[in-house]
């Protein structure tokens, strides 16, 4: 069984590195290098096994760093104009360029959040109300108007609440019969700050219940109060489902 997510690794750091069929250029998350992908040389097609061939591209690290600050904070053009420059290409490879980096970036704000037993509390609450209230207009029990009225408004607001939720309540009821196990911190990059919360994506070494351990990537959100907490080596809990594509729900409640 494969558990790896993917097979090609920074040949700086040994993050793994996400790319895409056709994809030449790409660049590490965690230490900013910017890799070529070799080509198969008969094909012309990324070899599907065996060795690949990754190679630095001479664009320093604290470029790429301002390239993704720029791409963070909605300054997409001059991001273009940055990379065309350092790497010397041509405008299209520079968008196409930024563009993954976009979505690399935007892509950690995608959180596997479960309620917490606050959130479980009214939500089985609303769910109450939702039953009680449909209950109470269907059977014929709520004919007066105002009761009526209560009823119906009553229905739409917890309807709305448990709408509003059905993320997390899908995620808590994905997760719920899943252990928890232990996962270390191997790398982790910061990604965004909305409010009191900052984002990081983290590259964790999980542990299997047979002892063994494989690597996956997942997105974390931890108070920016905490934030310097977040270390690498750092223990945190974690449960993961799926086989093919790893899952990985994070709780940050230690940092
Ligand atoms: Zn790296």
């Amino acid at each position: 069984m494969k558990y790896d997510i993917e097979a090609l690794t920074c040949p700086n750091c040994g993050a793994p590195l996400d790319v895409k069929p056709g994809e030449e250029i790409t660049f590490c998350l965690y230490c900013n290098s910017s890799i070529h992908i070799g080509k198969h040389e008969e094909t012309g097609e990324h070899q599907e096994t065996g060795e690949h061939q990754v190679t630095h591209i001479q664009i320093p690290p604290e470029v790429i760093s301002e390239i993704k600050q720029l791409v963070l904070s909605g300054n997409k053009e001059d991001a273009i104009e940055k990379y065309q420059k350092a790497a010397n290409v041509g405008k299209p490879e520079a968008e196409k360029f930024v563009d993954f980096l976009l979505s690399r970036l935007t892509n950690v704000l995608i959180l596997n959040r479960p309620l917490a037993v606050k959130g479980c509390l009214f939500c089985s609450l609303f769910l109450l109300i939702f039953i009680a209230t449909i209950y109470a207009l269907v059977s014929g029990a709520a004919k007066d108007t105002l009761l009526n009225t209560i009823c119906w408004v009553l229905v739409f607001a917890s309807a709305f609440n448990l709408l509003a939720l059905n993320r997390a309540i899908i995620t808590t009821i994905k997760y719920l019969p899943v252990k928890w196990t232990k996962a270390t911190v191997l790398k982790f990059q910061f990604i965004n700050q909305k409010k009191k919360f900052s984002f990081f994506k983290v590259l964790l070494d999980v542990k299997k219940p047979d002892g063994t351990s494989f690597h996956s990537e997942t997105n974390i959100m931890i108070k920016t109060e905490n934030a310097a907490k977040l270390q690498e080596g750092k223990t945190i809990d974690v449960k993961y489902r799926g086989k093919e594509k790893i899952e990985i729900l994070a709780s940050v409640s230690n940092l």
